[in-house]
């Protein structure tokens, strides 16, 4: 969808509070606070199927302008590599408009949906998946598409967790969020919601008492806040400062981290991320391979190496700082675990054979009555 850049100002001043911030949204603006480089230039932000440039000066101001390979910066500064030709990827690898139940709704697995419920964002990553919706500038869900999906999960009493997610669901104001997540409750007190935001991230600011207090009041349920935390860098006191909030009004933090290339594909890096997101109260989640979408290649890990940082990851982390590696597999594969195989196979006797993390080689044999 093409829009003029004033509508995509109005949308981005919308958001709740961001007035009082400012927002670099062009290339212009950006280059008063930093160098750019060559291929960073070379963006063309006229391509229509370009994810905007939106970057709040809060985030901009964690980022070492003396650092073109910052890990921040990688993250938000958009680069001409995003419009390079990226063979075997696609608009929506994990087929999620098949999928999709009713305008804004995502049935794949069956205990649990994703609703959309804005495409808009504070900051838009340059590694963002769901490219083919976020920052298209269609708003936040409608009083109408907001019905039907509720309608759809009071129909399915198998599902008894909705991942609010989009965009960024904490640019809607706390008083269309509240009519959102009455608008599920209503029909479904019993619903899991889980508030999926990198607004701790890229806009700590927007998580006040006001927030809390409206999501408290809709007790019959749990919460659930899934940050995106990518790299140490970001959890500044502000940031653990507003999941604090949440954690302390019971809401459990998870965090979902994205593993990326030049950013945090580094075992000291993610090892720091881990152990620092879990001192302060965030469960390290999963570990995400990237997705096969188009324009995102040059974040892509390869796999080889990915595994191997998940081995040595589970070497130094506790179980409650190691994340699970996962992939999204293409063609709406679904999420699968990404390890190195422990379990080897059955030995002559019959017995299982495992590998340690040490590599030695253990058996375990099952009862012999059950063989
Ligand atoms: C990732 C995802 C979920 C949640 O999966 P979990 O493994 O439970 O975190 C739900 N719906 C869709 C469409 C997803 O992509
Ligand atoms: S905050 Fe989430 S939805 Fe928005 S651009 Fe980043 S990854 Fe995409």
């Amino acid at each position: 969808m093409a829009l003029d850049e004033n509508s995509r100002l109005r949308y981005t001043m919308h958001m709740h509070k961001i007035h009082d911030t400012a927002v670099i949204t062009s290339k212009e603006t950006l280059q008063d606070h930093l160098v750019l480089t060559e291929e960073e230039l070379a963006f063309d932000p006229s391509i229509n199927s370009s994810l905007p440039l939106s970057i709040p000066s809060y985030f901009l101001n964690l980022i070492d302008p003396q650092n073109p390979d910052d890990p921040l910066r990688k993250q938000v500064v958009p680069s001409v590599n995003e419009q390079l030709p990226d063979l075997g990827a696609m608009k929506d690898p994990l087929a999620e408009v098949s999928h999709s139940v009713t305008e804004r709704l995502i049935h794949r697995y069956p205990a649990r949906v994703a609703f959309l419920t804005t495409d808009i964002c504070p900051m838009y990553c340059r590694h963002c998946f769901r490219r083919r919706f976020t920052g298209t500038f269609q708003g936040p869900a409608s009083e109408k598409q907001t019905e039907e999906a509720a309608q759809y999960v009071a129909d399915h009493r198998q599902v008894t967790e909705i991942l609010f997610t989009g965009g960024d669901v904490l640019t809607l104001s706390d008083s269309r969020l509240e009519q959102m997540i009455r608008a599920f409750r209503s029909k479904r007190p019993d619903l899991i919601i889980r508030i999926c935001t990198r607004m701790p991230a890229s806009y700590p600011m927007r998580i006040t008492d006001g927030l809390i207090t409206m999501l408290k009041q809709f007790d019959t349920a749990p919460f659930y806040l899934m940050t995106q935390f990518n790299h140490p860098k970001e959890l500044t006191e502000q940031a653990t400062g507003a999941v604090n909030r949440f954690v302390d009004a019971g809401i459990p933090a998870m965090n979902q981290t994205v593993l990326l290339s030049g950013v945090n594909d580094e075992v000291s890096v993610l090892e720091d991320l881990c152990n620092k997101l879990l001192f302060n109260r965030i469960k390290p989640y999963y570990l995400f391979q990237g997705d096969l979408v188009e324009g995102t290649a040059h974040f892509r890990v390869p796999l080889e190496k990915g595994l191997a940082l998940e081995e040595e990851l589970r070497k130094r982390l506790s179980g409650l700082a190691m994340p699970v590696y996962a992939i999204d597999l293409p063609n709406g594969g679904g999420k699968v675990p990404l390890s190195r195989a422990y379990l080897i196979g059955k030995n002559a006797e019959n017995a299982w054979l495992f590998k340690t993390t040490e590599g030695e080689i253990r058996t375990y044999p099952d009862p012999l009555t059950q063989r």
